[in-house]
């Protein structure tokens, strides 16, 4: 991503935005991207909580299945994360 003037959404001037998700006004050294990281944020805590729900049911199953399942979902959780947090970042 390239360099470029970027106007601060919280004191409305023009600062310089280096593409980075955790870039910092130069002017009031508040986050540019905050709407995007909190977006982020709730879709990880979302997640998480979808999580706490499947770890709910697992419980209920015998240790052997409870363990690969467990296994999986980390794993396809991490993917959907990543895929989820790509689509942020490239479409806003
Ligand atoms: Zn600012």
């Amino acid at each position: 991503m390239a360099k470029q003037e970027l106007k601060c959404p919280h004191c409305k001037e023009w600062t310089v935005w280096q593409g980075q998700l955790h870039d910092r006004c130069i002017n009031c050294n508040a986050l540019l991207e905050e709407e995007k990281i909190n977006k982020l944020n709730k879709l990880a805590a979302k997640k998480e909580a979808q999580e706490a729900v499947e770890q709910a049911k697992i419980a209920k199953q015998n240790p052997i299945v409870r363990k690969i399942s467990n296994y999986a979902a980390t794993l396809f959780i991490g993917i959907i994360l990543s895929i989820i947090a790509v689509v942020v970042l490239v479409a806003g």
